[in-house]
């Protein structure tokens, strides 16, 4: 596919930026512009209809000098090799950013879980982790949900890990059902992450949460959780989308009503008649938009037409780099996907951590923990943006990119 191979040439292109301005050799660039690894693997299913379907599946490794490789599995019918190995080297960035002893990894499985039964969801997650088991392990690669997995296929995961080492391996997998050593506060991390970069972006602006009209593309486990605390925050949701079309209200949205209804893959629009397209969405009047879908959203094609002052990206890749400097240069603050959506993985951490010690935390431990390691990493990201003179997207790279450099250096690998 031509756009993720796009996403892909065009980090490599920011980790090259980001190298140099930090002062590293074209060596350092050499080691960390494509995954250490990448398995590609094939899984063969019994479907319900007796037949043999046979699926593709990848997991990148992007770079284990900090610590092991970490990152979610997605379950898509656009899975391509490009897009997971970007998709690790954000994972690496992300880890970076809010200092999580990590690498980055990624995962995914080319299929459509939308039209699967669960009995062929099970075979399925539990086929990916026969065939990706040599190369993952709580102190090697630590999988977790992404785009359509969720904690039973977590669960289903570690079940077969822990069956093919004849141990119980908790810490193999996070994002886990709490019975079964999840943490307090995982499912709802990534949004609670992006609300802390709303709040501090907003405090830059000088923009005032309550009465603020939000715009949030997907309605996924990051765009759904976020709508409702921004809502509860007192700030006017006034449009969501899901894959299908999107809802606008400039009076704002009954959020706890559209909660409610969707089902569990964040489908909600269709039950509605009056619906605009994603697109306009984008370019609604708002001060604060969230793409918190998929990727290549915000393009060269629709950058100018953003009306909002601040964008906070919870999905992973939804601008294009050139779209990034048209929205910089307009001087709309944007808060880049590699920091805003590090939530997740940050009570990954946390959940991993938790398993390692046998001794479990309560939510608002949780929380608070995760509001401190975001707030630094915003603050970080912003002030090396403000200090070196370059838009959000490269400084982050910038935070991102110094950790794993150094240990590599450490190592004695460059
Ligand atoms: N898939 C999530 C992400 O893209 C979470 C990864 C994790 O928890 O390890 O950040």
């Amino acid at each position: 596919m031509g756009e993720n191979l796009n996403l892909f040439t065009s980090t490599q292109h920011v980790i090259n930026d980001a190298l140099g301005k930090l002062g590293y050799s074209e060596e350092v660039f050499e080691l960390l512009k494509e995954p250490m690894r990448m398995l590609t693997v094939r899984i063969p299913v019994r479907m319900d209809d007796g037949k043999i379907k046979v699926f593709t599946g990848y997991r990148a490794q992007h770079n284990d000098a900090v610590g092991p490789t970490k990152g979610g599995v997605r379950f898509h019918p656009e899975v391509d090799e490009e897009e997971v190995k970007a998709l690790s080297m954000w994972m690496s960035l992300k880890c970076g950013i809010v200092d999580l002893p990590y690498g980055g990894g990624k995962g995914g499985i080319i299929c459509d879980p939308r039209t699967m039964s669960f009995t062929e969801l099970e075979k399925l997650s539990r086929g990916y982790v026969r065939a990706i088991s040599q190369i993952v392990g709580p102190t090697k690669d630590i999988p977790a949900p992404d785009v359509y997995t969720n904690s039973q296929i977590m669960a289903w995961m570690m079940d077969e890990y822990s069956r093919l080492r004849e141990n119980d391996s908790p810490g193999f997998i996070t994002g886990k059902p709490l019975v079964l050593g999840g943490s307090q506060g995982r499912e709802k991390a990534t949004a609670q992450g992006v609300t802390i970069c709303i709040e501090e972006a907003a405090k830059k602006k000088g923009i005032d949460i309550k009465g603020a009209r939000v715009v949030i593309q997907g309605f996924g486990n990051a765009g759904s959780f976020l709508a409702k605390f921004m809502h509860d925050a007192g700030a006017k949701v006034i449009a969501i989308s899901d894959a299908h079309g999107a809802l606008h209200d400039p009076k704002g949205l009954d959020i706890d009503y559209l909660l409610d209804r969707r089902d569990s893959f964040g489908t909600v629009t269709t039950l509605f008649e009056n619906t605009i397209s994603n697109k306009e969405l984008l370019e609604l009047d708002c001060d604060i938009l969230v793409p918190a879908a998929i990727s290549n959203q915000i393009t060269e094609d629709n950058a100018q037409n953003i009306k909002a002052s601040i964008v906070v990206e919870a999905a992973n890749g939804p601008t294009t780099f050139e779209a990034t400097k048209i929205l910089s240069e307009r001087d709309i603050l944007l808060v880049p996907d590699v920091l805003a959506s590090a939530g997740g993985v940050t009570v990954s951490y946390f959940e991993w951590v938790q398993n390692n010690q046998g001794y479990y935390w309560t939510e608002e431990e949780v929380n608070e923990k995760l509001h401190k390691k975001l707030v630094e990493a915003f603050n970080n990201v912003y002030d090396t943006a403000a200090n070196r003179r370059v838009n959000m997207r490269l400084a982050a790279y910038m935070v991102g990119a110094r950790k794993m450099a150094e240990a590599s250096r450490f190592r004695g690998w460059v």
